[in-house]
């Protein structure tokens, strides 16, 4: 099997790229996956109707009888706004008058940036769905904002877990399989990847979303040997004898 991608990393969406390159070794290195990075398709040959081989922008060429395109998705929202660019909402998830709007066509503010974009994960469909059910219920409720949270964990069988922006000071940690790294401005994590052993994803997601200045302890919680070190630590009970 051969996977093309046009960056010099999978998964460039929700990975730094020293992250993707990591996570792009560690795939290539389980499945035996031929991975070609900064390459795409540029030529599909056929014969006698039925697909024959592939051609690629670094000038090789690939015989297969299977080709699966795979580069994302757009919302439909040309028909009502005249653009594919989604259809923004309110705090209410109100489009316009008696009109509630909720998933990946929804323009939604980020939680923590404010910045609008379409956040096109599950989790963030839910949640604008039963603000706008709410809403329409009970005449009152207010959508928190989206989260770019991603998380791999059922499609391969090492899991990627990353939210946020990757920008700032980086902190990183790295042992054999496992690579964790969060992004602090102010001491609060601006984003986070984590490679590998994801169970302190849920604790890095909380200081994350709440805006706790995390200082130098977080070298500690992303080393901490023990999975359950942050619950020892928010138990103020993380001295080792
Ligand atoms: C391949 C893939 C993998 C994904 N993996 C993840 C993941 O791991 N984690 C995650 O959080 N998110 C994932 N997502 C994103 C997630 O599926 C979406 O964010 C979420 O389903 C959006 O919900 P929605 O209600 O907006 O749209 P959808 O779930 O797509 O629902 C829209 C529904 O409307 C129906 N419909 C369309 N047109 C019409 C019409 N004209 N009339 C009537 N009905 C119509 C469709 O059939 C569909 O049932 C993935 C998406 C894809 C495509």
């Amino acid at each position: 099997m051969t996977l093309v991608h046009r960056n010099n990393r999978i998964l460039s969406q929700m990975t730094d790229e020293e992250g993707g390159q990591f996570a792009t070794r560690k795939l290539a290195r389980k499945t035996g996956i031929d991975i070609r990075l900064k390459c795409t398709v540029s030529e599909i040959v056929a014969d006698g109707g039925q697909l024959a081989a592939v051609g690629l922008s670094d000038n090789s060429m690939m015989e297969t009888r299977l080709l699966i395109v795979a580069i994302g998705v757009s919302p439909n929202s040309e028909p009502l706004r005249g653009h594919d660019k989604g259809v923004p909402v309110d705090r209410q998830m109100l489009a316009g008058a008696g009109i509630y709007t909720a998933g990946d066509v929804a323009v939604t503010p980020h939680a923590v940036t404010g910045a609008t974009g379409i956040y096109a994960t599950y989790p963030n469909a839910m949640q604008q769905a039963r603000t706008a059910a709410r809403h329409l219920l009970h005449g009152h409720c207010q959508y928190a904002g989206s989260v770019n949270t991603n998380v791999l964990k059922k499609h391969i069988d090492f899991p990627i877990v990353s939210a946020g922006s990757f920008t700032g000071e980086a902190v990183t940690w790295q042992q054999g399989d496992i690579w964790r790294r969060v992004y602090l401005e102010d001491d609060m994590i601006n984003g986070y990847i984590i490679i590998g052993d994801t169970r302190i994803s849920g604790y890095i997601y909380q200081l994350y979303l709440s805006r706790k200045k995390v200082g130098s302890t977080i070298k500690k919680i992303l080393s901490a040997p023990r999975h359950d070190a942050y619950y020892r630590h928010m138990l103020g009970c993380d001295q080792e004898p």
